[in-house]
């Protein structure tokens, strides 16, 4: 029998890459997208629907469709410093879609739940070591909204029994080695793209957010991780739920982390081409670093974030921005 995973944003950037994984796994990914920054031709893998979280009955609609064996919940709004000029945007797509899914998956007698989260959730935590129990304390918008629908899954799996599992992501990049799909945001506002964007000449410069954080050279440290690695994570997810191993939060990042020179500097070697840079002010809410302190995915999930490294990352986004037709 087909196992229907239905995958919330599985017309955007992650969603579209877990699609693939799930497609290649042997489930049949039913992509849920409003369509709002996701795009129809990135569904390739399985069936669409076009529908709104805030609208319940959409919802009900394709559980009822595809009686699916899990949910994997993408779609969201996720830019920092957007989040803090229109935090009510935030609350209101994030919180009020996921608490519509939530309930629906629970009334349709779906019960494993995979969740995007996010290591905004834990704030600026100067020198402490990411793991899964460090306290959730966000600086921004967005990982507010994140946190709060993380306890709406802890209450509603005490409450109904909903299984879990929460991924919190560090910095994704990347796209599909085969470019099937990739990385296509409107506007673009993550670091990479918009390097390779000022490095291609698709525009002038790549502005750098801050000089003057408390890192080794000022800029602000992440930790990258592959969206095919994090796909794949998705799928382990998948599994592990549909095995009763329980409810768990993994964190999803290397335990390695670059600052944003590091960043251009890596893409220097990797194109042999420069990269024009305007230094910038701080961009509110960004934390100085965010690195990953846990193992927890490799040694409970036996996640390998395999293609992880800097070099591999730009290469594959590289490679997608270069494809004929593709849009920015
Ligand atoms: N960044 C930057 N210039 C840009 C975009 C991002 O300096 O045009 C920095 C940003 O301040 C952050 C890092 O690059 O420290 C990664 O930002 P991105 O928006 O890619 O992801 P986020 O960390 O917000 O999830």
């Amino acid at each position: 029998m087909q196992k229907h995973v239905l995958v919330t944003g599985g017309a955007g950037y992650i969603g579209a890459h877990a699609c693939k994984a799930l497609a290649q796994a042997g489930f049949v990914p039913v992509a849920f997208d409003n369509l709002s920054t996701g795009w129809r031709d990135a569904v390739k893998f399985g069936p669409f629907v076009q529908g709104d979280l805030l609208d319940r009955a959409s919802i009900d609609a394709a559980f009822h469709q595809f009686r699916p064996v899990a949910v994997m919940h993408f779609a969201a709004l996720s830019l920092v410093g957007e989040s803090m000029t229109d935090p009510g945007r935030y609350w209101r797509t994030n919180v009020n879609g996921s608490l519509n899914l939530v309930e629906a998956a629970v009334h349709a007698g779906c019960m494993n739940f995979v969740f995007s989260s996010t290591c905004a959730t834990y704030g600026d935590q100067d020198g402490v070591v990411l793991d899964e129990d460090t306290p959730q304390h966000p600086i921004n918008s967005y990982g507010a909204s994140k946190k709060a629908i993380e306890e709406i899954l802890k209450n509603f799996g005490a409450a109904y029994g909903l299984n879990h599992v929460i991924f919190r992501y560090f910095n994704v990049a990347g796209a599909d080695p085969e470019a099937e799909v990739g990385e296509q945001h409107r506007p673009e506002t993550h670091l990479i793209p918009l390097m390779l964007d000022a490095i291609e000449g698709r525009r002038p410069a790549l502005t750098v957010f801050g000089q003057d954080y408390p890192t080794p050279d000022g800029t602000c440290v992440r930790d990258y991780v592959h969206v095919v690695d994090l796909a794949d994570a998705h799928v382990k997810g998948v599994n592990w739920l549909l095995d009763g191993r329980g409810n768990r939060a993994f964190n999803l990042g290397t335990g390695h982390g670059f600052s944003v020179r590091q960043v251009v500097d890596a893409s220097r070697a990797v194109t042999n081409r420069d990269v024009p840079i305007i230094q910038g002010p701080r961009r509110a809410g960004d934390a100085a670093s965010l690195v990953s302190g846990s193992d927890r995915a490799r040694t409970e999930l036996g996640w390998e974030p395999a293609r992880s490294t800097l070099p591999e990352m730009i290469r594959d986004a590289l490679a997608w921005s270069q494809k004929p037709g593709f849009l920015r």
